[in-house]
């Protein structure tokens, strides 16, 4: 399991070092499940310094196509990459919503994650008015497909893929346990399609919208929901921690169960 905390434009110099100590003191009995916090990018540094040595990861939110060029304001994989990031969050609905994010941009970003070992959580999600006409599978599919297109990848560990109803993102409504199972499956058969078994079955999927320490242990507990991606309830360490714990007590009862 992955669970992964998308700070978004929160926090602040002195707060973001806070929130980090506290997440790697939440993390220390975390067991197999990985931790990864997307701090603001101005804080990236401030946090890579508190999670050195530790079992908690750094991540992006976003980042451009491009290595590096006339472009105020971005940053590229490349200085992503040489601050000690591992994951960097892309195409989040956010971005598309609010920035104009494009399938094709997401996609080229994707490509150069990839390309520079930098594993991106590639976010996907119908919003509300698509649920309602029932064509969730629909968008989704295109969404995943069109962020893959033209894709190598060597291991499962390479990429990450975050189902995000864009109804469920910040609202408080959450995906029913078996909506985001039923998309979750999409996924990973789209996956198993393109890339084969191996890579298809070892793929992290995370859900995320609205996950709290009331519904985790649910959602986390569906056989293809593989972790979350936690907006809200990762500014706070120990509601954030909870969740952590949640996800690691599936994964105790998930191997108690298999070694019996
Ligand atoms: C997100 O931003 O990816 C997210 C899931 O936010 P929230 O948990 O606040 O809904």
């Amino acid at each position: 399991m992955l669970i992964a905390g998308n700070w978004k434009m929160n926090t602040d110099a002195s707060s973001c070092v806070d929130l980090a100590r506290g997440v790697v003191r939440e993390s220390e009995n975390a067991g197999v499940v990985r931790v990864t916090i997307c701090p603001p990018n101005v804080f990236l540094s401030n946090v890579v310094k508190v999670l050195d040595g530790t079992r908690v990861s750094l991540g992006a939110q976003n980042m451009h196509a491009l290595g590096s060029g006339a472009y105020t304001g971005e940053v590229s994989g490349e200085m992503l990459r040489s601050l000690g990031c591992r994951y960097v969050i892309l195409g989040h609905s956010e971005r598309r919503q609010y920035f104009g994010e494009t399938d094709a941009e997401v996609s080229r970003k994707v490509t150069k994650a990839i390309k520079l070992k930098l594993v991106p959580i590639v976010c996907v999600g119908e919003n509300l008015d698509q649920r309602r006409a029932g064509r969730e599978r629909v968008v989704v599919a295109a969404q995943v497909k069109y962020a893959l297109e033209g894709l190598t990848l060597s291991s499962s560990n390479a990429l990450v893929i975050a189902y995000e109803p864009v109804w469920a993102i910040g609202t408080g409504e959450t995906a029913s346990p078996a909506q985001a199972q039923d998309m979750h499956a999409l996924i990973r058969t789209l996956v198993r399609q393109q890339f084969g078994e191996k890579i298809a079955s070892g793929l992290h999927i995370l859900y995320g919208g609205s996950m709290k320490p009331a519904n985790a242990k649910d959602l986390l507990g569906e056989k293809d929901v593989d972790g979350g991606l936690i907006g809200g309830a990762s500014l706070q360490a120990n509601v954030f921690g909870q969740i952590i714990q949640a996800a690691q007590e599936i994964e105790q009862d998930s191997r108690t169960s298999s070694t019996v």
